[in-house]
């Protein structure tokens, strides 16, 4: 399983004459095959698109632990699945500790508490991300390791525009010779297929079809002001085209304008088109949310109660509650700690048995995952992070980037967090963070960065994060997943000095990879 692959120098060398040039059969590519993102404060309609970040070259991966991240998807689905289902790990995990100091992972954990008992559809349907940096251990002659940043349940973007990327980093290979210098990037065997649009719309396909009702629509809950449409739209349009499947989009506040959950005890969840108010409600099989999963989307208790109607409806969620909490920091953290990848992995997932080789291969991918707590644990951790805090990234239960505290930060920050006042009887606001050992990326590497439209400054050297993409679809009723595979990866790339990572929130570029 190791590698014993080193990473070439990167890139190869391009004239400002090749670049410029390929910068533009990029840009063009990009602005007309749809891998766009909207400019900053764009109208309504939009009347101009940009070219989402990219970068220029594909960027080396190597090609055992890229299969390794491939071949470990569904176990890593299924891990999560199987937490989504233990409602007593739920209730300790997050409804403990983190509800009380955390108001927004409490929030998610009371709307679930309350309704729990009373739900009409079996079905959750999860369209999930799991992300990695190569690790490249400080002794010399180390192989590199795969290491998981975390695991995403909700809202995981950039299956289209990844997919898209792959595709333009394949046309400017076949479209110039300027590739033709790299054996590596000259060879099309190196560009490993990625279908992760296709295969996530297939996963909403797959839960619509599960609902089992022709006419029925699916409902997209998006953010407003969204800059990252068209990775959005992609997945629209493959459903509509494909598998004949309407989309219907709506923001949280806009949700109980127009929806209602029907009269029966089905519950189904019903929504009229606000510009055809006499027609026939639809029928929404699945709700598939490309918000929620921060803070902000909830500004009111309005957006809770919507969120609330929309659990309780007859529709499957992606994801449900549960499947949001499963997927919070502190369980990533629970997980490293002895003998709960085995008390989870080998309930298996109804369709494999998984095994203690499953187990280590999982085990290997986690880095030092720490509690903030006053367990021992706890307090070595706290020590640590005091002590040589530049081995460490402390986050909170968020989601969409730009939350974590790193190294040098992170003893002020802590001071800070331990003067502010908690009430009698109140666990000390630490508890809701988690410490995190700094993986540390193979040095080297550059790239050509492009961020709207233009080549960046950045000559320092990059860092790539690699996603892997996960669908399941599975029962509460039942053991184990009706779906469970693996949907395709997205290579992000980011300048070294950042520390965070998010293209949306501007730090990283859509990449893809190029196997060594
Ligand atoms: P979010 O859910 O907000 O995306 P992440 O856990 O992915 O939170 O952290 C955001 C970014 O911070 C990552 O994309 C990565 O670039 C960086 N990061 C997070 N954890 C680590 C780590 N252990 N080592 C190095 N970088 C990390
Ligand atoms: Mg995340
Ligand atoms: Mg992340």
């Amino acid at each position: 399983m190791s590698n014993t692959t080193s990473l070439p120098a990167w890139p190869p060398a391009l004239t400002q004459e090749q670049q410029a040039k390929i910068l533009l059969l990029a840009s063009t590519y990009a602005l007309s095959r749809g891998f766009t993102l909207l400019p900053p404060s764009p109208t309504n309609p939009p009347t101009s698109a940009i070219p989402a970040p990219l970068s220029l070259c594909p960027t080396p991966f190597p090609r055992d632990l890229y299969d390794l991240a491939v071949r470990i998807q569904p176990a890593y689905n299924a891990l999560y699945v199987n937490i989504t289902k233990d409602v007593e790990f739920l209730d300790r995990v997050m409804g403990g500790v983190v509800s009380k100091v955390d108001e927004f992972q409490g929030e998610l954990w009371r709307c679930w508490k309350e309704c729990r008992e009373d739900l009409v559809q079996p079905l959750q349907l999860g369209l999930f991300r799991s992300d990695y940096l190569l690790h490249e251990a400080q002794e010399q002659g180390q192989p590199l390791e795969l290491k998981q940043v975390e695991f995403n349940t909700i809202s995981s973007s950039f299956g289209a525009l990844s997919e898209l990327a792959g595709k333009l980093h394949n046309y400017l290979r076949a479209s110039t010779n300027y590739f033709a210098t790299s054996s590596l990037l000259s060879d099309p065997a190196n560009y490993p297929p990625n279908d992760s649009l296709r295969s996530l719309a297939l996963g909403l396909a797959e839960g619509w079809k599960a609902y089992g009702k022709d006419d029925a629509r699916i409902l997209f809950v998006c953010q407003e002001g969204e800059r990252n449409v068209f990775d959005q739209r992609w997945l629209e349009w493959e459903l509509l085209e494909t598998h004949g499947i309407h989309v219907i989009r709506h923001n949280f506040d806009e949700i109980p304008q127009f929806a209602r959950l029907g009269d029966s005890s089905k519950r189904e969840l019903l929504i009229t088109d606000p510009l055809q108010p006499s027609a026939p409600e639809s029928e929404i099989a699945v709700v598939y949310y490309r918000a929620g999963y921060t803070p902000t989307d909830y500004p009111s208790k309005q957006q809770w109660s919507t969120r609330l109607m929309l659990e309780r409806s007859n529709a499957i969620k992606c994801p449900s509650l549960a499947l949001q909490l499963a997927g919070a920091k502190k369980v990533q953290q629970v997980l490293a700690e002895p003998g709960m990848l085995e008390e989870f992995l080998l309930r298996g997932d109804g369709q494999h048995e998984f095994s203690a080789r499953d187990v280590e291969e999982l085990r290997q991918t986690f880095t030092g995952l720490y509690p903030m707590d006053d367990s021992q644990l706890g307090k070595e951790a706290y020590r640590l992070a005091m002590e040589e805090p530049e081995k460490f990234v402390l986050k909170p239960q968020r989601e969409g980037g730009g939350n974590n505290i790193y190294r040098t930060d992170i003893p002020p920050f802590l001071r800070k967090l331990e003067a502010e006042p908690t009430a009698p009887g109140e666990p000390p606001k630490k508890e809701g963070y988690i410490l995190m050992s700094l993986i540390e990326p193979p040095q080297g590497l550059r790239n050509l960065l492009v961020k709207g439209g233009s080549l960046t400054a950045n000559e320092g050297e990059v860092i790539s994060e690699l996603g892997v993409y996960g669908v399941s679809l599975f029962s509460d009723k039942e053991k184990g997943c009706v779906v469970n595979r693996g949907a395709g990866t997205l290579l992000r790339t980011k300048g070294r000095e950042s520390d965070e990572g998010g293209v949306a929130v501007g730090y990283s570029v859509v990449d893809s990879v190029v196997l060594v």
